[in-house]
């Protein structure tokens, strides 16, 4: 299902390239729980079900209680081993993470206060800026998501040039809350032709953020307004891709995206901000 998403919002064109991506060389070991699927640990690893088997070299898709199988490292994480006497909090402390983040980077864990020596468990990699932003959709209200910067897509105004995604894609249903990650000015408000309904909100002197595909703005959202982090903007829709009001030419999501002003205005990957966020 998840699969079958994807493709409406990705140029099916462009498919082979997304799943050439390479694949994680570092791997952690996972015990297989209570009503475990592989497409169920694929989500808490953002990894596929398709790519676990292939790690795993499995023929099937039957799971054992108490099986043990290797799971890639996402991008976001590092994998530790607890040492002796270890704790949840004297990790967090080792490694300089908030100790919620912490937990919630393990959710393979039944028990955070039950962990063991030489228990595999996840280290969530905190990004350089932004430390304090908040995720913009609140938790349980999108679907886990996958770094889908730099994919190509291929609507454009002639309809001829293929483009590089400027951003990450979070789906979520159509009057989903959107809240702002930072706090900041809103530079930009308004339709364009790409990002239908956008909000663009200077964070600092050389960043944006920038919002796209609202449905609709929040109360009071416009260019000039100074909103702080958390602060309802607008709501997720499916504008864009076309002149004024265009909707629904792809599955309903957020376009999340960071732009650097110099030295020249540039996209750089979010994807490791949002993961913190999330967390
Ligand atoms: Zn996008």
């Amino acid at each position: 299902m998840k699969k079958r998403m994807k493709q409406l919002i990705c140029s099916t064109a462009m498919l082979a390239l997304i799943t050439a991506l390479p694949f994680t060389a570092s791997a952690a070991s996972y015990t297989v729980q209570k009503n475990d699927t592989l497409w169920i640990i694929g989500t808490k690893y953002s990894t596929t079900a398709a790519q676990l088997k292939k790690l795993n070299g499995l023929t099937s898709d039957s799971l054992i209680i108490g099986q043990r199988l290797l799971v890639p490292d996402p991008p976001e994480f590092t994998s530790a081993s607890v040492l002796t006497d270890d704790t949840m909090w004297k990790i967090a402390q080792r490694y300089n993470v908030p100790l919620p983040k912490l937990i919630a980077a393990n959710p393979q864990l039944p028990d955070p206060n039950n962990i063991w020596t030489g228990l595999s468990i996840r280290i969530p990699k905190s990004p350089k800026q932004y430390l304090n932003g908040v995720f913009p959709i609140a938790k349980g209200k999108y679907t886990p998501f996958s770094n889908s910067y730099a994919e190509a897509r291929s609507w454009s105004a002639d309809g001829t040039a293929v483009r590089a995604h400027e951003g990450v894609d979070i789906l979520a249903p159509k009057g989903t809350a959107v809240y702002s990650a930072m706090g900041g000015t809103i530079v930009k408000a308004g339709w364009n032709e790409y990002g239908g309904w956008r909000i663009t909100v200077r964070v600092d002197d050389n960043t944006e953020f920038y919002y796209a595909h609202l449905s609709k703005y929040a109360t009071g959202i416009k260019e000039g307004v100074k909103v702080a982090a958390g602060q309802l903007i607008g709501y997720v829709g499916s504008t864009g891709y076309g002149p004024e009001g265009t909707e629904g030419k792809f599955v309903t999501h957020l376009h999340f995206g960071i732009y650097k002003q110099s030295p020249s205005y540039h996209a750089i990957d979010p994807y490791l901000f949002l993961k913190w966020w999330s967390l």
